[in-house]
């Protein structure tokens, strides 16, 4: 199974940066490609931690890698518009999973109905709430790799992450949960999200 994400973010925030690392981690570094990055977009563009752990990357479009022999018909490009639900036996429906389409605001943006009309893939929707990408990848590979079916799978929505005594914030996503229960962030996240709502609070008392 190839893992494919359509980039459509502008550069790489520190969010991103996170989510990838913890996607190459699990995936392995040959089974993730982003692709359609500005077509200007040297090495020097791409955040040295993900070079460093083997990131692949190029400007042409997802129907494009494999040296351009991907067939359409083996694209499933995951998208919460879909009207079906991903299964286990779509593992022998298709060789290629297509994500995209920043989905962070709350309600949804539907940018992945671009890549839905230009190129027609099958979609699969992974239930009806947004998941951040690293969770939509994890959920997918259980579904299609490990046979799980999406309803078997421990889902926590909107957790509240609590970054001080008196203070917590509510994650707009659904998340898979670890054995203790608790959801699966990509590491580092935690202290980032810590960090920003600490930055925010800062900022409205200066
Ligand atoms: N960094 C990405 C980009 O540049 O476009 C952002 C991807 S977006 C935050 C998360 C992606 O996971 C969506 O574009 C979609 O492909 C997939 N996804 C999230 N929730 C989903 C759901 N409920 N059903 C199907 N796919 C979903």
């Amino acid at each position: 199974m190839k893992y494919i994400i359509e980039h459509m973010e502008e550069g790489f925030s520190e969010w991103v940066i996170l989510e990838y690392t913890q996607i190459i981690k699990e995936l392995g570094k040959e089974n993730l490609i982003l692709t359609s990055l500005p077509e200007a977009t040297t090495e020097n563009d791409i955040p040295k931690r993900l070079l460093d752990l083997g990131l692949q990357w190029t400007t042409k479009e997802c129907v494009d890698v494999d040296d351009g022999k991907v067939d359409r018909s083996r694209v499933c490009l995951l998208d919460p518009a879909a009207t079906q639900n991903l299964t286990p036996s779509d593992a022998s429906d298709f060789d290629y999973f297509v994500f995209g389409g920043i989905l962070g605001s709350h309600p949804r943006v539907d940018r992945t109905g671009i890549l839905r009309e230009k190129y027609g893939f099958a979609g699969r929707r992974l239930g009806e709430l947004q998941m951040t990408t690293d969770t939509a990848i994890r959920t997918t590979q259980k579904i299609v790799e490990n046979q799980v079916k999406f309803e078997d799978i421990k889902f926590l929505d909107y957790p509240e992450i609590r970054y001080n005594k008196y203070e917590s914030t509510e994650m707009p996503f659904r998340y898979i949960v670890d054995a203790n229960g608790e959801p699966i962030l990509p590491v580092g996240m935690l202290e980032l999200i810590k960090h920003d709502a600490e930055q925010s609070i800062d900022d409205l008392l200066l």
